[in-house]
């Protein structure tokens, strides 16, 4: 056993502690507002992790006028090391209420159903979780049945708050330049937009918001919205005959030739992609359709593209006075088209999980994260397991040892980067 992992071994978590009280703090971001951040009240969170970072000795800790946390650790080796740089979003879910978060910890986990206190008809079921199941002897924490619980992302800014208490309690532990950036709104999509790049400035980043231990994700779906507009004819219903061209109905015929047993999401999984319309709005004379496309390739974003396009000029054959206009737009990038040119930023993390005493496996997500914008702003950012599940739920759990491998995982890595 080597220095720092005796050193590890020795030291008291405290990412439960923090956790606990990080919680109790509502910061529930909003998708209607049009301000930033979205909920004023996630900087109560932002000045408290301000407080505990100068207390903990980093006193260039500071918030700013958007809710963003920055502290940086100077390197206090004389090896040159890359400066890294770990991310957790502060805001919660806008799905599920996180006002009077009362959080429970079930110590020394034994397999059973989990009823939650606060409503009895809120229950954990193991079976419903084989994740759970895999901790057994383990304490778990969970809401108390109104609310989620905040382990998406709280439980990644814990994990790794300790991780930067570890670093100043344990001064001879040798580290490179570390940022550590807390971030507003990442549930409503807006996590990276006020963010300072130029105060990061770091070679490698990692957030801390996946769910199971032992995974590293390095891929996102990329990411396209597709607007249609059906030009129809409009005329007084009374004298319509054989010349209105309702565009209402030419659009629910585009919805309804759309196929639902391939490339739609609920007959979709793992790599595959799909063609989802999500609002729809019309008139006689107009109307439109908005489209999300998704997809691990990139490539096949196009491709869906043209298929609403041929689909539509295809029913447009019956409706010849009407016309129609499209625009694709991206929106995001899955990450490894960037990640796959710098393997050693997933090596790090991988071996740091190993020295954690984990077994990593590379995963992807079926959605974006603030690390696929990120790293296609210039700081590659793969996602590190935060132990976070069922997340915007209120069955949302994370185990107390799994967020200790986090934490691990974090400090290792800080070793491993060179
Ligand atoms: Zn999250």
């Amino acid at each position: 056993m080597n220095n720092l992992s005796q050193k590890i071994k020795n030291y008291s978590f405290t990412s439960l502690e923090r956790f606990l009280r990080y919680v109790q703090i509502d910061t529930q971001s909003d998708p209607y507002s049009s301000r930033f951040p979205s909920t004023e009240k996630q900087k109560n969170l932002s000045i408290v992790l301000v407080d505990e970072l100068q207390k903990m000795g980093v006193e260039n800790a500071h918030t700013d006028e958007f809710g963003y946390v920055y502290a940086f650790l100077a390197s206090n080796t004389t090896i040159e090391k890359p400066t890294l740089c770990f991310l957790a979003h502060i805001d919660t879910s806008p799905d599920c209420s996180g006002t009077h978060v009362k959080p429970i910890v079930h110590f020394n986990y034994q397999g059973q159903d989990l009823v939650l206190p606060d409503d009895l008809t809120q229950i954990i079921k193991a079976n419903d979780h084989p994740d759970l199941l895999e901790q057994m002897g383990n304490d778990i924490v969970t809401a108390s049945g109104t609310t989620l619980l905040g382990a998406d992302n709280k439980a990644g800014v814990a994990e790794i708050m300790d991780a930067v208490h570890f670093w100043q309690s344990n001064p001879d532990v040798k580290h490179g330049p570390i940022q550590i950036v807390f971030t507003p709104d990442e549930e409503v999509g807006r996590g990276t937009e006020k963010i300072d790049l130029g105060k990061i400035n770091a070679k490698y980043g990692y957030t801390l918001d996946g769910e199971k231990r032992g995974h590293l994700e390095n891929e996102t779906f990329s990411a396209d919205s597709f607007s249609l507009i059906i030009k129809g004819v409009s005329q007084h219903p009374g004298f319509a005959k054989n010349r209105m061209e309702s565009a209402i109905k030419i659009a629910s015929e585009i919805i309804t030739a759309l196929p639902n047993k391939e490339l739609s999401p609920e007959s979709t999984e793992n790599k595959e992609g799909f063609i989802h319309p999500v609002g729809i709005q019309g008139t006689v004379e107009e109307a439109k359709i908005d489209f999300i496309l998704r997809d691990f390739d990139t490539k096949n974003l196009q491709l869906y593209g043209e298929f609403i396009i041929s689909l539509t000029k295809e029913i447009l054959t019956s409706y010849p006075h009407s016309t129609f206009e499209y625009e694709q737009k991206e929106q995001y990038r899955n990450m490894n088209e960037i990640l796959v040119n710098h393997p050693e930023c997933l090596e790090f993390a991988l071996n740091a999980m190993k020295k954690a005493g984990l077994e990593p496996s590379l995963t992807s997500i079926r959605g974006g994260t603030d690390g696929s914008r990120l790293t296609f702003m210039g700081l590659q950012c793969p996602n590190i397991f935060a132990g976070e599940h069922a997340f915007h739920s209120k069955h949302e759990w994370v185990s107390v040892q799994d967020m200790q491998k986090a934490t691990e995982t974090v400090i290792y890595l800080a070793e491993e980067a060179r």
